[in-house]
């Protein structure tokens, strides 16, 4: 697209364009330790140069901007994005699964979403599971250049077997029977699961999303594998064939394992991951999405609630008594506390971890995504550096798109942010969206309150 333009109306990509030079930051590339005293020279759509100030050379027309106390970085990457999931209420109460509304309202809600992850410095984004090929539709208008969102992989609807814990009846009677396509698709068997990997791979989602076992969040895992192993390995391959992802919700052991061996590339979740499953993701090079901050405010509600008196708003919706309710929050704390213990065993295994997280579900608004950062700090002691890498070098990684960002380094696109303040020493900077004060998507100004 040629007629792109910045905000402040300067054509981005152009060769005669001056050249925006960050000089003075500490730079974080994304992967090695923090540089101090380091220029960074964006020049159209790339990084031109990373090198010391003292060797940088000013030339006539250069928009110099001085990050003395700041911190320069790569735009991070949202790993389990459901677009048109969320609500403008107390959050509490929000449906819980974007279904509440027509189409049109959610693709408005999805392109508002998008936004606004690029206004918290993500510059990068894999969709998880959505209704009405919304993700496809989302991503196309990104790239038409009239919606700003991030680089990004389409979701698919999510690929249930009939009856499992996730087929809700009022998955196919939404908004007054309409008869729309909804957010998941039951297939059964292994020509059902092949047709369903084609049919959402066809449609255009990047990345097709399967449910493989319950539990996670707000619900107790069960060690099962909901499709056959013939089933998952039928779909894997349709959706490989046709050059796209496999992203599964799997958060039990016999679940991960077996979509490691099947070749998924994401696992959401991996709640009761432990050596065995290391050692599968290891030797397949699968990506996890921890996504624990869900989990960490379900029991931060549901376990001091008084079930007798109300019955909790944001469970799944399932009728349960007063003891089936308190059963379940003690089966899902087990859980939790299990994760907490496994999750940084495998991220020291050298497992690629992002971050992501079920963002638009109540108690989780989009835009507010850097609790999930600080959770791993302060409960996994996960160093920060290290959640940052999740979060920029991994999540590029994750999108396939780890030789073109997800790094600073010379020769890769311009998807930067400037930080006020130190996200290495304190991850909660990047939380306040005033202290972004510079956000460049290939390039393109997304965001500038320094004014060079
Ligand atoms: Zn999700």
């Amino acid at each position: 697209m040629s007629t792109r333009r910045d905000e402040d109306g300067s054509a981005a990509g152009s060769s005669s364009e001056a050249r925006r030079v960050f000089r003075g930051a500490q730079l974080f590339d994304g992967e090695s330790k923090a540089r101090t005293g380091t220029t960074v020279v964006v020049r159209g759509d790339k990084i031109e140069a990373v090198t010391p100030d003292a060797a940088y050379g000013a030339r006539p027309g250069d928009r110099v901007y001085d990050l003395a106390g700041k911190t320069l970085m790569p735009g991070m990457v949202q790993c389990h994005f459901h677009s048109h999931f969320g609500a403008f209420g107390d959050g509490v109460r929000a449906p819980a699964l974007g279904l509440e509304a027509a189409p049109a309202y959610l693709s408005m809600l999805a392109a508002y979403n998008a936004e606004l992850a690029v206004q918290c410095g993500f510059t990068g984004g894999i969709g998880s599971s959505n209704a009405h090929t919304i993700d496809v539709s989302l991503k196309e208008a990104i790239q038409a250049g009239f919606v700003k969102g991030p680089r990004y992989l389409a979701g698919s609807r999510e690929i249930v077997t009939t009856g499992e814990y996730s087929d809700y009846p009022n998955n196919r009677t939404f908004f007054m029977n309409l008869g729309c396509t909804g957010l998941t698709y039951e297939a059964d068997g292994v020509d059902g699961w092949r047709l369903a990997g084609r049919v959402e791979s066809g449609r255009g989602c990047d990345v097709v999303k399967i449910s493989a076992s319950p539990g996670h969040g707000s619900m107790p895992v069960r060690d099962i594998l909901c499709p056959t192993r013939d089933e998952l390995r039928a779909l894997v391959e349709a959706v490989h064939k046709n050059g796209k992802r496999v992203r599964a919700h799997a958060p039990s052991k016999t679940s991960i394992l077996e979509c490691a061996r099947a070749g998924v590339d994401i696992i959401d979740h991996a709640d009761r991951i432990d050596d065995e499953c290391i050692e599968a993701l290891l030797d397949h090079n699968c990506t996890v999405v921890p996504s624990m901050l869900w989990s960490e405010r379900f029991l931060g509600i549901a376990e001091p609630w008084d079930h007798d008196k109300t019955p909790l708003p944001i469970s799944e919706g399932f009728p349960e008594t007063p003891a089936e309710a308190r059963a379940k929050i003690r089966a899902v704390r087990e859980d939790y506390e299990y994760t907490c213990r496994a999750m940084p065993e495998a991220a020291r295994a050298g497992v690629r971890m992002v971050v992501g997280d079920d963002y638009g579900t109540p108690i989780m608004p989009h835009g507010d995504y850097i609790p999930e950062f600080e959770l791993y700090v302060k409960k996994l002691g996960i160093a920060p550096i290290e959640v940052l890498r999740w979060a920029t070098k991994n999540g590029a990684e994750a999108m396939g798109l780890g030789d073109r960002t997800g790094t600073i380094t010379v020769g890769k696109q311009a998807d930067l942010i400037v930080v006020d303040g130190d996200p290495l020493v304190d991850v909660t900077c990047l939380a306040n969206r005033d202290n972004l004060r510079v956000i460049l998507l290939d390039g393109r100004v997304m965001k500038d309150t320094l004014g060079a």
